[in-house]
Parts: C-alpha cells; sequence; structure tokens
C-alpha cells in the first residue's frame, strides 16, 4: 500500500484502539465502532486515547527540517481544562505571552513580538476563545479566558511510517536523528514489510518497530521503544554530508517548548487532513472500520485526493462530494472537544472596539 493509505490507516486504528505499548498489548485491532475491544478508560479513570495527529514538525532549531509522519500525544492531568479553551492551536506566542485571566495588558506589552503582529495574533486568539480584547485610550488590551493548564499532555510518541522496507530512503538517518534529539518520548517506525535482522541492525536501538497491516488493521509490536531523555539536553543534526554533519544542541527548556507547540500542533490539527474530492468514484470507508476515509471505487484503494484526485485524473466523474464530517468523526472517536463552550468564545475584530 502507499504510504498515504497506510499512515491514514494506521491513524485511524490508533486513535481505535490507543497505542499498543500504552495500553500493554503486543497487539491492537480496531473494532467495527471504531473503538478497541478495550474500554478506553483504565481503572484509574485517566482518559488514555491519544490525540492522533500527521505531519508535524519533529525538529527544535529547524522544526521543518524533521517532519513525524504520525504523533500521538497521550492526555496529561490537565487535559480538559485545555480541551475546554479552545479546539485549535493555541499560538506559542500567546502561550509565552505574561498574560492571565486577571488583569489586561497592551497587547504590543504581552506578546513578544512585532506590534502589527502582536495585534493579529491576539485577535486570532480572541477568534478562537483564548483570549478577551478590550480597548482603552485606543490601544488594544487583552487577558486569558483561562489559564493555560501546562501539563496537559503527557508522553508523545512519533512514528515514522515506512510500509515498504524494500525502498528505505533517509529512514536510518531519521531515526537516528529523533533518537539523538529526544524531542518526543519515544520513537517508532511502523512498516508493513518483513522485518529482518538487517532491517534491524539498521535501526537505532532506541527506536521502537511495529508491523501494520492496513488491510485487516492488526498491529503487532516487533521491538519495544525505548525512553528517550526529553528532560536532557539533545543534538539535532541540521544537514549531514559525506565526512561532516552541522548540529546544533537544543537545550532542555528548547526542547519543552518545542513539545507544547508539538502538542498544540497535533491538537489543533488532528490526522483528518484530506478532503473529499467531487467525484463519483469516491466512498467514504476504509477496509477494516466505519472511519470515513477517501476510499476509490475506481482504483480500489485509499487514494490522497490532493495529489490524485481531480479533472486530469482518468476515472474522474464529477459529482457532489460526499456529505462527511470529520470534525464531528474526529470529535467522537478521541478526547478533541470540537465546540467547547466553557469559555467565552466571541467572534471579534479590531474594528468593534
Ligand atoms: S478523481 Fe480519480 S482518484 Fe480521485 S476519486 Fe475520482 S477516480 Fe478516484
Amino acid at each position: 500500500m502507499r504510504e498515504f493509505g497506510f499512515e491514514l490507516s494506521l491513524c485511524a486504528v490508533l486513535e481505535a484502539a490507543g497505542e499498543p505499548m500504552a495500553r500493554g498489548h503486543s497487539e491492537v485491532e480496531a473494532t467495527p465502532n471504531g473503538r478497541s475491544e478495550a474500554d478506553a478508560t483504565p481503572s484509574d479513570g485517566s482518559e488514555t486515547t491519544p490525540i492522533v495527529a500527521r505531519q508535524l514538525g519533529g525538529g527544535v532549531a529547524r522544526p521543518g527540517g524533521r517532519v513525524l509522519d504520525t504523533v500521538l500525544v497521550e492526555p496529561g492531568p490537565t487535559f480538559d481544562e485545555r480541551a475546554t479553551i479552545t479546539s485549535d492551536r493555541i499560538p506559542q506566542v500567546v502561550i509565552d505571552a505574561d498574560l492571565g485571566p486577571g488583569r489586561a495588558r497592551r497587547v504590543t506589552d504581552a506578546l513578544d513580538c512585532r506590534p502589527d503582529r502582536a495585534r493579529s495574533i491576539a485577535e486570532h486568539a480572541a477568534e478562537i476563545g483564548v483570549l478577551e480584547l478590550e480597548r482603552r485610550s485606543g490601544h488594544l488590551h487583552a487577558r486569558q479566558t483561562a489559564r493555560y493548564p501546562a501539563d496537559w499532555f503527557g508522553e508523545i510518541v512519533g512514528i515514522e511510517n515506512k510500509p515498504d522496507l524494500g525502498t528505505p530512503g533517509a529512514l536510518e538517518t531519521q531515526l537516528r536523528t529523533d533518537a539523538s534529539l529526544g524531542l518526543v518520548d519515544r520513537i517508532v517506525l511502523a512498516t508493513e514489510s518483513y522485518v529482518t535482522g538487517a532491517h534491524r541492525n539498521r535501526i537505532p536501538d532506541e527506536v521502537g518497530i511495529w508491523r501494520f497491516d492496513p488491510d485487516d488493521g492488526e498491529l503487532t509490536v516487533i521491538r519495544d521503544a525505548e525512553h528517550l531523555a526529553v528532560a536532557d539536553s539533545g543534538v539535532e543534526i541540521l544537514d549531514r554530508q559525506p565526512g561532516r554533519a552541522d548540529v546544533a544542541i537544543a537545550s532542555p527548556a528548547d526542547k519543552r517548548r518545542a513539545r507544547r507547540r508539538i502538542a498544540e500542533r497535533a491538537y489543533g490539527k488532528g490526522w483528518r487532513t484530506f478532503s473529499f474530492p467531487n467525484c463519483g468514484e469516491i466512498e467514504p470507508r476504509s477496509e477494516h472500520d466505519d472511519v470515513q476515509l477517501p476510499w476509490c471505487a475506481w482504483k480500489n484503494r485509499l487514494v490522497d485526493p490532493a495529489s490524485e484526485c481531480g479533472p486530469d485524473c482518468p476515472g474522474f466523474d464529477p459529482g457532489d462530494p460526499p456529505a462527511v464530517d470529520p470534525a464531528a468523526d474526529r470529535a467522537a472517536a478521541s478526547p478533541w472537544v470540537a465546540d467547547p463552550d466553557g469559555h467565552k468564545r466571541d467572534q471579534v475584530g479590531l474594528d468593534r472596539y
């Protein structure tokens, strides 16, 4: 299977069944209703269903220099408080701002960026329910709608999807970079291939290995991932040439900030980042559960609508796109809250003040 379809199928199973290591399972399999056989809530009452997202920057000095295919973010103790604030990603500069729910401050003083950008970000933050704005003496002031809960997320797992180990590309370098940087708690390689001893020897010891069959949704842990030293400094490989490598040292504080950025992006973005094409051949389904994925009847497989669909496709059959509500699907299948109402959500603009 192509990497896009493999990735979507894996995301669907992980959202339905959770991460196998977190559950102590060696295998997970999605059920027809999209949830795992085991209850999603363990005996201590905490939520274990992770936030699942795909294609997130996994660097520190160069965030987009390494893109993590799939990311799992485990809910932390104050997850519910975070979910109550907004369904969107909260901008880093707003989290870092010297603001609280009490006294309002001038946004150009509180946000560490250019004044025009500070005003624009503050307005966006108000639109998504994170800040409340008011104008005083002609200047825009802001306060938080709620204090930001720093420990809303727990462990972060990065997954490199490589369905076919016969075409590894830069796989080994990518995994060695992840292991030496230690930005996420664990790194896993997911593949559809049979994993040989030669493959194992080329994959860093810290990296876990999962074998995943996208046709039946069965996920088998071949090797557990080791915990990486997320609280220590890490080495980020920025560029590697024969005989030399450019690196940057990521401090523990840099990594804490980057981890929060990843968690926020994962919460806001999720993994349903595709849209369904206006083609009569598209059928929202997957092969092994009722998750709505872009299945093409003409190609008889999952397709990437952004790169494969449109009038240039020989099978294109113009029609209305299917009625699918990805946000409702995500809210039903994960702890993400689509439309929190715990805090004020004024859709405001500067001209209102
Ligand atoms: S445009 Fe082509 S690939 Fe996309 S759904 Fe239609 S037939 Fe399938």
